[in-house]
């Protein structure tokens, strides 16, 4: 069942330079229970989707154009009014952020700002919220938890801050929870027990994850689906397994040999040659072609459709078509298509 239905997402930003296109005709759906990674560089749009089905713009500078739809549980959400997405928001989908200092306010003790977050979405008194305050705190492995509920935010660790704004966004027990770059700020060991917490969360409440990230070792731990944005756009999607080991796309590919030699060699981190589109001005065809080994002349007028399904791919060379292209062309086939 799904869950969560994104169908023709624009976003588009105001800003300085004029209009930004930040997410363009992005379709996509999460099922029940699952953990979907979406994954990608930075600016490509991977926070930007997070946001608008949250219909939270920093500066209320975002706009979604006429055609989006955002329907969680079957019902359209993006055209609520702010009072009405304030009690979904919370209550029915939480979410962490990548900062947990921006989560938290720094002038409230911690108790009571969980305190606060079960009395707005429950029928709960002062004192059951503060237990259940202690509870949730425990449960998100905070063991000396009075202490730490007559506690501020800046006299905690960064990972203990995290797990106390994990502990909010379960409060009320969402059914989603979206977690943008969640272990970013922690050192390795911290990522590791966050991830697992997380995990652990998620078997018990039979939570749905929209999972942010641009970090593929994360992915291989948390995911059983992947989606790779770039330029505003899904480049590709698919279980994790297609696409670690069957990877499509030549963007995909490339992300995926980045980490590889990163691992393998340790040195520093090697880097996908040139930039990222501007998205003042998108490109009309595909936004990956000023990097793309494989890119032709076609790639440069239209933006490709998703072939395949289930595992799908935004690629040109996955076009029926691309064959006679390349007879055109006079090159040879060389990619080996998709199911
Ligand atoms: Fe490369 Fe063209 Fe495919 Fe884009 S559509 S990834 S430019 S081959």
């Amino acid at each position: 069942m799904k869950l969560l239905e994104v169908r023709h997402l624009n976003l588009t930003l105001d800003s300085n330079e004029g209009p930004v296109k930040a997410v363009r005709d992005t379709s996509f759906s999460v099922e029940a229970g699952e953990t979907l990674a979406v994954v990608g560089e930075s600016g490509c749009g991977k926070t930007m989707t997070c946001l608008s089905i949250m219909n939270l713009f920093p500066g209320n500078v975002g706009r979604l154009s006429p055609e989006t739809e955002i329907l969680f549980q079957g019902k359209r959400i993006n055209h609520l009014s702010e009072r009405e997405m304030r009690r979904i928001r919370g209550n029915e989908i939480g979410m962490v952020f990548q900062e947990p200092m921006k989560a938290l306010n720094p002038t409230e003790k911690i108790g009571d700002q969980i305190t606060d977050i079960l009395k707005a979405h429950t029928k709960m008194s002062k004192k059951e919220a503060a237990q259940e305050a202690e509870i949730l705190l425990q449960k998100v492995g905070i063991h000396d938890r009075k202490k730490r509920m007559n506690q501020y935010p800046h006299e905690l660790s960064g990972g203990m801050r995290q797990r106390v704004v994990i502990a909010m966004a379960i409060a009320c027990r969402p059914k989603l929870l979206i977690a943008d770059e969640p272990t970013t700020a922690l050192d390795v060991t911290i990522q590791a027990q966050i991830l697992e917490l997380l995990k652990e969360l998620q078997r018990e409440y039979g939570m749905t994850i929209l999972l942010v990230t641009h970090n593929l070792g994360v992915v291989a731990s948390m995911a059983d689906r992947i989606m790779v944005m770039y330029g505003g756009k899904i480049m590709e999607q698919g279980r994790v397994d297609e696409i670690f080991y069957h990877a499509k796309h030549p963007y995909t590919k490339a992300l995926l040999r980045v980490r590889f030699e990163e691992g393998k060699r340790r040195q520093k981190l090697d880097v996908i040659p040139g930039i990222p589109p501007r998205l003042l001005n998108p490109p009309k065809g595909c936004p990956f072609l000023e990097r793309c080994r494989e890119a032709m002349n076609i790639c440069s007028e239209q933006f490709p459709e998703a072939y395949g399904k289930g595992h799908t791919c935004s690629c040109h060379l996955y076009s029926p078509e691309f064959s006679e292209w390349k007879r055109r062309a006079g090159g040879e086939v060389q990619h080996d298509g998709i199911a």
